[in-house]
């Protein structure tokens, strides 16, 4: 197949090249301006990202008497014992400047009648602090917002509609960045550059029930690791208890902010299933309730939550979007419950950095949902994640303020490009279905190790480099939810449900490991847990 990579008209000589759209990509350009970037986006800014959909808000411990070390113990709390504490405190520290960043690139916050910014209260929050915009608009707020900025700032240069297939490196550095036309050309194209940012959000789509875009495939973690870089958590995938379920891909989301108010959560019988299972009942940590809730769907009860005595005909003006849902679908949640069921959400785990957002591969450097930093363990606090995405975002941009890159001269090898047979669809949604059925909400050994297999099978055989991606991600979840024998955070074993002392700690490992376990598990060998490493293997 010819080849033509087409540098003259993608590459830029010392650019830095950001990957992705949402709030962590652009806030890190705009952080670098005037520095020049090439912003480079799957989909159109404002689409395709899980920053639009976000509907809480950011946790910010802005609110009277609220503090930086209480927002961090309950971060610590919900993460399950293995949450960086130091990386948990920093993030809350520097929330209330990052805020104020974003006021000053125009998104508009809700305030009080004094003028303050008003803060909600979430689920394992001990203080109301979650920032947000008009109830459930924080996130379509915050792209907006960011997209003008970026627009109007001329040393940002955006690229939308191309995807990111593969990262090339000499050695243990970045020298360019492989990227293909979405649903153009077969060719790829290369961008040849020592500086790269990833921001490419998660792994939802990998599942067949989840609230993210499709563009949540895994694609960003799985170059990262195919380049070489270490990964973190990756089996920990927080499943969102609360999503709406009109048969709609991706599902709607109920935003936990509901609960906060007061909706409860019952079955088809009208019964309130949470204050059985836990004394938060339906503010209790995500995990518990999405477990509750799947308990519910599995026995054949359905679940629902049940807004109409909380807020009755209040929700259409302060739930606007969620409103939006239902009623499209036939359902007035003023008055009727709404249909629900647990949907991959977030992902704890991802491209493993250090405090300043670096990566163990040198020139790649890791912000957002895609990136894994300690701050969540194996449950993210709600409303956390907006904060890290901001938080290392501009930490990334500072660690790269003062460096001057070398040209890379990197050229795409005719020989290791995979042809792109558009993305084989029947082949992405058994791997969606495998991945609900055997790696999540409740997971077990022999369904893991069948899973492990197919997906083993799938990261060989896959035509297209997307699918090979997608493949590559789900194998690093399964994988290590496999070799992690106990239940932890939103990492649930039904063979081990409960906490191993022994195992609280971080999962590290590679792509390289990952393969060699698989192959282990294919062969019926006896499997061991991976070895931990310390944080400090990162450069
Ligand atoms: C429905 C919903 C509600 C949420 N609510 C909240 C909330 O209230 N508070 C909170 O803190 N968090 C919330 N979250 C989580 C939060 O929105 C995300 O974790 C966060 O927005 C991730 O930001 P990001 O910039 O890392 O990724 P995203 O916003 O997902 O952006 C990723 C970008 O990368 C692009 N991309 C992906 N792959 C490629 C590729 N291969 N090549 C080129 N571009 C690529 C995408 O097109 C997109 O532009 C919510 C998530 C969802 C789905």
């Amino acid at each position: 197949m010819s080849i033509t990579p087409d540098f003259e008209s993608l590459g830029r000589h010392g650019d830095i090249v950001i990957v992705g759209g949402g709030l962590a990509g652009l806030f890190c350009a705009l952080k670098l301006a005037p520095r020049p970037v090439t912003v480079i986006s799957a989909a159109p800014l404002g689409e395709g990202a899980s920053t639009a959909w976000a509907q809480g808000g950011i946790a910010a411990a802005v609110g009277e008497g609220d503090t930086a070390e209480s927002h961090a113990a309950d971060t610590i709390a919900v993460g399950a014992g293995i949450v960086d504490e130091a990386v948990a405190l920093g993030l809350a520290r520097e929330a209330a400047p990052r805020i104020h960043d974003l006021l000053g690139y125009g998104v508009p916050f809700d305030r009080d009648l004094e003028g303050r910014l008003a803060v909600a209260r979430e689920a394992a929050h001990s203080a109301r602090r979650i920032v947000h915009v008009r109830g459930d608009m924080a996130g379509q707020a915050i792209i907006t917002a960011l997209t003008q900025a970026v627009r109007a700032t001329p040393s940002i240069r955006v690229l939308e509609g191309w995807s990111a297939e593969a990262l090339l490196t000499e050695g243990d550095a970045v020298s360019g960045l492989q990227l293909r036309k979405v649903g153009g050309s077969s060719t790829p194209v290369l961008i040849a550059t020592s500086a790269v940012v990833l921001a490419t959000g998660g792994i939802g789509h990998l599942y067949a029930v989840t609230t993210n875009p499709a563009e949540a495939s895994g694609q960003g973690l799985a170059i990262a690791a195919r380049a070489g870089a270490l990964i973190a958590d990756p089996e920990f995938v927080q499943f969102h208890p609360t999503a709406i379920m009109v048969g709609r891909d991706p599902a709607p989301l109920a935003t936990e902010a509901l609960r906060g108010e007061g909706a409860t959560l019952i079955n088809g019988a009208g019964e309130r299933f949470m204050p059985a299972l836990h004394p938060l009942a339906e503010l209790a940590p995500r995990d518990i309730v999405a477990r509750g809730v799947f308990a519910e769907v599995a026995a054949g009860r359905g679940a629902f939550l049940d807004a109409t005595q909380a807020l009755g005909t209040r929700f259409a003006d302060e739930f606007p979007t969620v409103y939006e849902s239902c009623v499209s679908a036939g359902i007035d949640p003023a008055t009727q419950p709404i249909p629900i069921a647990p949907a991959a959400h977030y992902h704890m785990g991802g491209i493993a950095v250090d405090q300043h957002g670096r990566s163990s591969l040198a020139g790649l450097w890791a912000a957002g949902e895609v990136s894994s930093t300690g701050a969540h363990g194996a449950n993210r606090l709600a409303s956390n994640s907006l904060l890290e995405a901001v938080v290392y975002a501009a930490r990334i941009a500072e660690d790269i303020a003062g460096r001057e890159f070398a040209a890379s001269k990197s050229r795409i090898d005719p020989a290791q490009v995979s042809r792109d047979d558009a993305h084989d669809l029947a082949q992405e949604q058994s791997l969606r279905t495998l991945m609900s059925a055997k790696v999540g909400v409740i997971r077990e050994r022999s369904g893991l190790i069948d899973a492990v297999r197919t997906i083993a099978q799938l990261e060989r055989n896959a035509a297209s480099p997307a699918l090979a991606n997608s493949a590559t991600a789900a194998l690093l979840v399964a994988t290590s939810a496999l070799a992690r024998t106990e239940s932890r955070g939103a990492h649930y074993r039904a063979d081990y449900p409960t906490e191993d002392p022994a195992q609280a700690q971080r999962t590290l490992t590679t792509l390289a490991e990952a393969r060699a376990r698989a192959a282990e598990f294919s062969s019926g060998a006896v499997i061991l847990p991976f070895p931990t490493q310390p944080q400090t293997a990162l450069v």
